[in-house]
């Protein structure tokens, strides 16, 4: 038996039970037990029934997707895995259309029938489990080294999805061609933002972070520390940042509020690139925002608003690839976005709790010494 955090979306209840322990279905499923499962906005929302879908034929979802898990057992020839590798799953399955190209190109992140299925947040069980089942074609080795951050690479790919596009976007201007470090500002502060940040200027970039929140905070501090300037919106609104710095060839969006995001295209220069990685929240636009004149900076200076959503086994691999040369650059920084840590008894706890960067469950940490 395994103990799992399931989630009921019909009679609205969610909480820590007993399931079944899963099996291997065929010869390339690889058994794991869960070191730990990050928890973010997502899961909130699922826990507070915003969404969320059980797989076919069940009524309940096991919740979780941002994991580090270690093999069980010997693992399939080939696949770089072997008992007792670290590992982190990926988040995405593809569909099962014959005519999706990129689901049967293992690209299900630019899935075109939207009937894919997500591993703790939709058709698919999730990760905040003692033990899990997956394919090995749907997994990541991960070295040693990373045992206490590699909970974070499922957030980082967010921003490497985005990096992996932009080499694409930038190569439409003949002349500039490839991707070339420049001048980025991520709005928000939290772990995607941070991670973001910490992504570009590992690439070289001249960072800033700019958020709601006033220094001094732990957010801003980490910002700091990778070599980004931090700034409070609050104190200087982005207008004015952009005045002031003479803008920036990318805008990395990861606050989820689309009026910002959409300002925040007065900071972009000639060809820029604005790219949306948060949900913003349905509602009217603040007063005093004016679409038409988005549009008009958008259309005059030639700039992408690119969407980006989900992430692909080379953003997972990036990911880590990242984590190992943040760890040789900022010793144990990476790991300061981890402010609170609870065991599984308390998933509810971690899954509500307010304040801190980032919260994670130790699904297995007494075995794990
Ligand atoms: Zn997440
Ligand atoms: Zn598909």
């Amino acid at each position: 038996m395994s103990r799992a955090f399931l989630v009921d979306p019909v009679r609205r209840r969610s909480g820590l039970a007993t399931i079944r322990e899963p099996a291997r279905r065929c010869a390339h499923d690889v058994i794991l037990d869960v070191l730990e499962v990050g928890i973010c906005g997502t899961d909130r929302e699922i826990v507070e029934f915003a969404f969320g879908e059980p797989p076919t034929g069940e009524d309940r979802l096991v919740l979780g997707h941002e994991c580090l898990a270690r093999v069980v057992g010997p693992a399939p020839d080939g696949t770089g895995l072997q008992d007792e590798q670290l590992a982190v799953p990926i988040v995405r399955d593809p569909c099962e259309a014959a005519d999706c190209a990129p689901c049967r190109h293992d690209d299900q992140d630019f899935c075109l029938t939207g009937q894919f299925a997500e591993h703790g947040i939709r058709r698919a069980h999730g990760f905040l489990a003692e033990r899990i089942v997956m394919p090995a074609a749907r997994l990541v080795a991960v070295p040693d080294a990373l045992r206490a951050t590699a909970v974070l690479a499922e957030p980082l790919t967010v921003a490497e999805k985005v990096l992996r596009q932009l080499a694409a976007v930038a190569g439409r201007v003949p002349s500039t061609g490839a991707a070339r470090p420049g001048a980025a500002l991520v709005v928000g502060a939290g772990p995607i933002g941070l991670l973001a940040a910490m992504a570009l200027v590992l690439r070289g970039w001249t960072v800033t972070v700019g958020a709601r929140s006033v220094a001094p905070t732990p957010n801003a501090r980490f910002a700091e520390a990778l070599g980004a300037r931090y700034v409070s919106t609050h104190e200087l609104p982005l207008g004015v940042l952009a005045a002031e710095t003479g803008g920036f060839e990318l805008v990395l969006e990861a606050a989820g509020d689309a009026t910002v995001a959409l300002e925040a295209t007065a900071g972009l220069r000639p060809n820029g690139i604005l790219a949306l990685t948060g949900l913003s929240l349905p509602g009217p636009p603040r007063a005093g925002f004016d679409l038409g004149e988005v549009i008009r900076r958008v259309v005059l200076g030639n700039q992408v608003l690119l969407g980006s959503v989900n992430a692909a086994r080379a953003d997972f691999e990036a990911a880590i690839a990242d984590l190992l040369r943040a760890e040789e650059r900022w010793p144990g920084l990476a790991e300061q976005l981890i402010t609170s840590r609870y065991p599984l008894e308390r998933s509810a706890d971690a899954i509500h709790t307010s304040g801190g960067i980032k919260a994670v469950i130790e699904v297995q940490e007494a075995q794990a010494a």
